[in-house]
């Protein structure tokens, strides 16, 4: 791996920062069953729907998550593989000795 650049440095701790919130981390996990729209994630967090949408935006400026319209709803869903991988490696990471 080559030493990375500044800017890359930056844009992995702005990753980090996105995931170092409970809230967030929540919502991320309930996606990872597959997309699902807002009402579902609300509940699923036991969250006010407002609240999550913005997390949601935040989640999806940041490219960690994505959103698809379908219809009337929004479905949201992981960004990619990647973001699937980070999450459950971190939870293999917590889990082994
Ligand atoms: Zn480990």
């Amino acid at each position: 791996m080559t030493t990375p650049k500044l800017e890359e440095i930056q844009q992995v701790t702005q990753i980090f920062k996105m995931l170092s919130d409970p809230t967030r981390l929540k919502i991320l996990l309930s996606l990872q069953e597959g997309e699902r729209n807002v009402t579902s994630i609300a509940e699923q967090v036991h969250m006010e729907q407002s609240a999550v949408s913005h997390q949601l935006k935040l989640l999806k400026d940041n490219r960690i998550v994505k959103s698809e319209r379908q219809g009337k709803t929004i479905l949201y869903s992981l960004d990619d593989k990647h973001v699937v991988d980070i999450l459950q490696k971190t939870f293999e990471h917590i889990h082994h000795r």
